[in-house]
């Protein structure tokens, strides 16, 4: 199936960003300048105590606010801890899983982020599951290997009613924040092996899943990464928190 077919998702990460105050602050600029046509998917995901804010904010917008991270369980003794219901009832639409800095810094495992997904999708939420490979492992060049078992890792026991609510965001992890980007070329090749991953579990569902490339980009690197016909989106980091840079990156295509 060709890109034209699955719906473009452009979603920011704002990571450990913006108060509540701040967050207010960009939804009400982002309201005025985001473009108004309906052609692709806008997913803004937020630190837990702004998703109150951007919800009651952008009601009555096209934007899906979303979280960066839940807990795989229902409820009970785990302080700190959000679940996915807390979430859907908060009003997100999306929960970013398996972010390299919660891979790295949160003791995140293929393990955690599967039962998360499960959780996630059993709630009606959208999962945004990140893979990506090291720096080393690129150079070692076992990418490939690294994303796709990362992948089948992530949709273990998914249900192919439910794989197309999935969405992958390829991430190379020394991309990210780096202001290095992969090729548009190697981000279609490896997204392409991704694709060829989740085929050998789902079949042809696969065409139907979102896969996005993220890593640095920005208003300026969009339009190419975008042009290839793997890559079904970004998902922006550093560019989400400006509201110009982001309404551009959403107008990528000019
Ligand atoms: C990210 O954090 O998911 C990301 C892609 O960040 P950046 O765009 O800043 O590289």
């Amino acid at each position: 199936m060709n890109r034209k077919y699955r719906k473009t998702v452009i979603a920011g990460n704002w990571k450990m960003n913006k108060t509540p105050t701040e967050t207010k602050a960009f939804m009400t600029e982002f309201k005025t300048i985001m473009p108004r046509g309906r052609w692709c998917d806008v997913a803004l995901c937020v630190p837990a105590v702004c998703i109150p804010a951007a919800v009651r904010t952008m009601r009555e917008t096209r934007i899906g606010i979303g979280a960066e991270n839940c807990n795989a369980n229902a409820s009970g003794a785990y302080t700190g801890e959000i679940a996915a219901n807390m979430l859907l009832d908060a009003g997100c639409k999306y929960v970013i899983l398996g972010h390299s800095e919660r891979r790295q810094y949160f003791a995140e495992t293929d393990e955690t982020v599967n039962k998360k997904v499960l959780k996630v999708l059993a709630e009606g939420l959208k999962p945004i599951v990140c893979v990506g490979e090291s720096l080393q492992q690129k150079q070692t060049n076992i990418t490939n290997e690294v994303v796709c078992m990362q992948t089948k890792a992530a949709l273990c026991g998914v249900s192919p009613a439910k794989v197309t609510d999935v969405v992958i965001a390829y991430e190379p992890i020394w991309a990210i924040g780096t202001g290095m980007t992969a090729t548009a070329t190697d981000a279609n090749r490896t997204i392409a092996a991704i694709r060829a991953a989740i085929r050998e579990l789902f079949g042809d569902a696969a065409d139907q899943v979102r896969i996005l490339y993220g890593g640095s980009m920005n208003d300026k690197n969009a339009t190419e990464l975008m042009s290839q016909p793997e890559i079904d989106g970004g998902l922006i980091g550093g560019a989400s928190l400006v509201a110009e840079k982001f309404e551009k990156v959403i107008n990528y295509h000019g």
